[in-house]
């Protein structure tokens, strides 16, 4: 199967291009930040808090926590229920941030994660794929942006969805996520030491999937494998 790894901090762009590039290649596209949400999002209701590590580990075994594809999108099921639209809350954010530090929680959807890329080829996006859930991916791609770029894309992306959405608040949750994802002991937030770097702060959603498929075209065509 062919895999595509993309990692980065939040607001990086890694799902806008990972969704262009599955697209372009006709691969699946593998969210992973959406099923540490989805956990946040069970241990929310239950009133779990992040801090509460045995509950927190013990809903993630209780949690039915399932992936299906509606035309051609990834929805987020928690116990049957399409909970897509309410894990993309600045609450969730932060809970699934707090919440993916347990080694417990990881194994569990890791697991989940590497079942996916033994079935389809696919491009994930997440914070571990280049360095612990896909190690051998065909390419490795490290995506980053200023915490300003980064925080005026949530902000936007907010607006849009017809959110309410404070831009001073963003930038700081997301430089809070940053240092927490970066500094947790178990699977932090780092470049694979064979990822490219792309930093995307001045380019286009078009130039990065470009590169990004030229550099996927010539890894695997220079390799003697079919693209
Ligand atoms: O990518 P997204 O912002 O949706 O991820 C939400 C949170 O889930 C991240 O801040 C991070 O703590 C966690 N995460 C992770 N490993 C991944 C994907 C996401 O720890 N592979």
């Amino acid at each position: 199967m062919k895999q595509i790894a993309l990692d980065g901090p939040a607001g990086a762009g890694k799902s806008t291009i990972a969704r262009r590039l599955a697209q372009e290649l006709q691969f699946v596209y593998i969210d992973t930040g959406a099923m540490y949400r989805t956990l946040a999002l069970a241990c929310i209701r239950k009133g779990i808090s992040s801090d509460e590590e045995e509950k927190v580990c013990e809903a993630a075994r209780k949690a039915r926590i399932d992936i299906r594809y509606l035309d051609g999108m990834q929805h987020m099921f928690l116990d049957e229920e399409d909970v897509s639209a309410q894990i993309r809350t600045e609450e969730v954010s932060k809970a699934a941030s707090d919440t993916s530090k347990y080694p417990e929680v990881r194994e569990r959807l890791v697991a989940l994660q590497q079942e996916l890329a033994q079935r389809y080829n696919v491009v994930m996006d997440g914070r571990d794929i280049g360095t612990v859930v896909l190690p051998d991916a065909d390419l490795k791609i490290f995506l980053t942006a200023s915490v300003e770029v980064r925080a005026t894309r949530r902000y936007k992306e907010y607006l849009e969805k017809g959110m309410e959405a404070d831009y001073e608040a963003i930038k700081k949750e997301i430089a809070e996520r940053d240092y927490n994802d970066s500094h947790r002991a178990h699977s932090p937030l780092r470049k694979a030491e064979d990822a490219v770097e792309l930093d995307t702060s001045d380019l286009g959603i078009d130039e990065v999937t470009e590169k990004i498929l030229q550099l996927y075209r010539d890894r695997t065509e220079g390799n003697g494998q079919e693209a």
